[in-house]
């Protein structure tokens, strides 16, 4: 599919980042996982074995481009230790680097460092499983963003992030977060991906457009168009229910939201504009936004998230 984002026409490549196999704790072996994905549609796939580099060179990609990688678990600081999601990750990286902490001290910034380093990409992976707060998070330099989804975690009612992602945003840092599987098991198989936002399927373009934050995460709605212009945010969509523009905290654009309206009704939307600069909450004048993130949900209750666009 194509994509009007921001003003560039550019192809949607399905992606899974987040991949477990027989390497660490998953249940397929990687040529399975492989397999799985690829008759899925999927486009992009990454390896992300736990203290494991990937040797995606010994691979069939079975048509997708596949990517190195590996999740990575320095100590946290008062959390034991963290998921850092470590994308495009070189085979021959040293991931002992991320075992050098000692419990109760925070090393999670000197793994990043060294990801970061390496050429890598480091997402903080699954905070509220984790039960990282947002500012342990502000507090981190060099993170490409968090995970809004990550469908292994839904089982103990955790896969959702956004709380945090917002907290994130108030706190003046506007990351862009990914959808995921963590795929483990067949029953995490494809409950949410990432539609990667560029030219071509090279790994160069796909890897770039995951450090610009140029992509979208979702369990089934596409946007295919998101647009902002002289405080005028637009989107178009394929049919949802919900339409919310996210910002900061009493802050919020509502295109659509079933039975808010009090008639009790469900209605299809496809496209949404906000003014953005023109809305100042009654009475709440001195609260500005400072970012606005779409957030639409179809009749199957299922998600679609825009990265945050930063408001002036
Ligand atoms: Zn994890
Ligand atoms: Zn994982």
């Amino acid at each position: 599919m194509s994509i009007d984002f921001f003003g560039r026409k550019l192809n949607t490549y399905r992606a899974n980042l987040h991949t477990h196999s027989t390497l660490s704790d998953g249940e397929f072996t990687p040529d399975q996982v492989t397999d799985l994905y690829s008759k899925a549609g999927y486009d992009v796939m990454c390896f992300t074995d736990h203290r494991k580099n990937s040797r995606i060179s010994e691979i069939d990609p079975r048509g997708m481009l596949l990517l190195p990688g590996a999740e990575l678990h320095p100590t946290g600081g008062r959390i034991t230790i963290s998921h850092l999601l470590c994308v495009d990750l070189p085979e021959d990286f040293d991931v002992s680097i991320a075992e050098r902490g000692k419990l109760g001290e925070n090393h999670m910034q000197p793994t990043i460092d060294a990801v970061n380093a390496a050429g890598g990409l480091c997402f903080f992976a699954h905070p509220y499983w984790c039960g990282f707060r947002a500012e342990e998070i502000a507090a981190l330099h060099g993170l490409a963003g968090i995970e809004v989804y990550n469908t292994s975690t839904r089982y103990i009612g955790k896969a959702y992030n956004m709380h945090i992602w917002d907290d994130l945003c108030d706190m003046y840092c506007p990351l862009p977060a990914l959808a995921v599987d963590d795929v483990h098991h067949a029953h995490d198989l494809f409950g949410g991906w990432t539609e990667i936002c560029c030219e071509e399927r090279t790994a160069e373009c796909i890897t770039a457009a995951l450090r610009n934050g140029h992509y979208y995460a979702t369990q089934g709605p596409r946007f295919k168009r998101l647009s902002y212009h002289d405080g005028i945010f637009e989107a178009e969509f394929t049919p949802v229910t919900t339409a919310i523009g996210m910002s900061n905290r009493c802050r919020g654009f509502c295109a659509e939201v079933p039975n808010f309206t009090g008639d009790g009704k469900t209605r299809e939307i496809t496209s949404c504009r906000f003014d953005v600069s023109g809305f100042f909450a009654p009475g709440k004048t001195s609260i500005k936004s400072t970012y606005l993130r779409l957030q639409i949900i179809d009749a199957q209750g299922r998600y679609a998230w825009s990265n945050p666009v930063a408001i002036p």
